[in-house]
């Protein structure tokens, strides 16, 4: 399947000069989200996962159906103060100012091998933060799933040694 037919571009959204990628109409198209759901679950199986991590929000909507197919966890990394118990953070850079996330404090068993899934793979700073939070709580990340990698924002790099696996690039 073309997933890309499926992939909405809004230009200067949510900003003049971003080109964003809009992914509501690849769920809302039932063959289309499942298809890419599969996809991330064949990954998701070859690499071992054992817990899903997805950062909020749309983290949720591509990593929840991966771990329901495979009939294993799912663990959501959150902005501050949307957890309701005890939680650890990490903060990391952005263009202007800093952004922090959190996961609670049990969320992923050492030596818990994890998947992260999210929609797309930008600078990498999320998927960087969320990997230093798994970490932090002992799991080992073995993959990290995005629907889509804008490749000229070079997160690949920034998460240089893990492994990447994306449906799509731009
Ligand atoms: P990064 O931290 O890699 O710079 O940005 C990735 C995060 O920002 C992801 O959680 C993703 O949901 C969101 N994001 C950034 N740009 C886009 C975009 O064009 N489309 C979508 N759907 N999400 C984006």
């Amino acid at each position: 399947m073309d997933l890309k037919k499926y992939v909405t571009v809004v230009e200067n959204w949510p900003k003049e000069g971003i080109s964003f990628k809009d992914i509501t109409t690849i769920m809302d198209n039932g063959p289309a989200y499942k298809y890419a759901t599969d996809q991330i679950v064949d990954y998701a199986k070859k690499m071992g996962a054992e817990l899903i991590v997805g950062p909020e929000a749309r983290g949720f909507i591509t990593g929840c159906p991966v771990a329901y197919a495979l009939e294993i966890g799912f663990a959501p990394v959150r902005k501050p103060g949307k957890l309701p118990r005890e939680v650890i953070s990490q903060e990391y850079d952005l263009e202007y100012g800093t952004n922090t996330l959190t996961m609670h404090s049990d969320a992923v068993k050492p030596g818990q091998k994890v998947l992260i899934v999210d929609d797309l793979l930008a600078t990498g700073g999320t998927v960087e933060a969320s990997i230093k939070l798994i970490e932090q709580l002992g799991g080992e990340v073995v993959g990290c799933a995005f629907l889509i990698e804008l490749t000229e924002l070079k997160g690949r790099e920034k998460i240089a040694g893990y492994d990447i696996f994306s449906l799509m690039e731009y």
